[in-house]
C-alpha cells in the first residue's frame, strides 16, 4: 500500500523521516513492547510540536484489571482492552496534557474508532511505519485514513530506516 501526505495532497512512498519523526516512532516501537497482549503489540506516542513526548500508551487492559487468562480469550480481550492510541489519549487527559495541535506516533495504522479519537483530541498529525500494518487490518486501515484525510489530519507512513 502507498503511503500518503494528506496535508499537500502528494503521495508519498517511501519517503524517509526526519530525526523527530525518527526518535517517537522508535519510542513508540519501544512502548509497544510493554504490551501484555500475547497477539498484537501496538506503540503509541504523542509529542507537541516543539518535539516534547506528551504522553504514550500501548493496547492493553484498563488500570486495576489484571493481565490474567482473560488475555488469551479473544472475545473476552476485545472486549476490555483499550488500544494504543486510547491508551495515550487517556494518559494525557490523565496527567493533564492537552493535544491540540500534537502529532500521534502509532506503530500500525490506527483504526476507524481510534481515528475517530485522535481527531477528536485535536490531533493534526499522524505517523506510522511502512509496510508494518497486517494485512488483515488494511479494510479497517483504509477506513481510517479516509476520516483523517476527511477532518484534515495529516497521514504519514514512512520507512522507519534510512
Ligand atoms: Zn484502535
Amino acid at each position: 500500500m502507498q503511503a500518503h501526505s494528506i496535508a499537500d495532497g502528494q503521495t508519498r512512498v517511501g519517503g524517509m523521516m526526519n530525526g523527530w519523526d525518527r526518535k517517537f516512532i522508535e519510542m513508540a516501537v519501544l512502548v509497544s513492547s510493554w504490551s501484555k497482549d500475547p497477539s498484537t503489540k501496538v506503540g503509541c506516542v504523542i509529542a507537541d510540536s516543539d518535539h516534547a513526548q506528551l504522553s504514550e500508551g500501548f493496547n492493553g487492559f484498563p488500570r486495576g484489571i489484571a493481565d490474567d487468562a482473560r488475555l488469551h480469550e479473544r472475545e473476552v480481550k476485545y472486549r476490555l482492552i483499550v488500544h494504543a492510541e486510547a491508551n495515550a489519549i487517556a494518559a494525557a487527559a490523565r496527567n493533564g496534557h492537552g493535544l491540540k495541535g500534537a502529532t500521534a506516533y502509532v506503530t500500525f495504522c490506527p483504526c476507524p474508532q481510534c481515528a475517530a479519537l485522535l481527531i477528536q483530541a485535536g490531533i493534526v498529525r499522524v505517523v506510522t511505519i511502512a509496510g508494518a500494518t497486517p494485512a488483515h487490518w488494511m479494510k479497517e486501515c483504509e477506513i481510517a485514513q479516509a476520516m483523517l484525510k476527511e477532518a484534515g489530519v495529516e497521514y504519514e507512513e514512512a520507512q522507519r530506516t534510512s
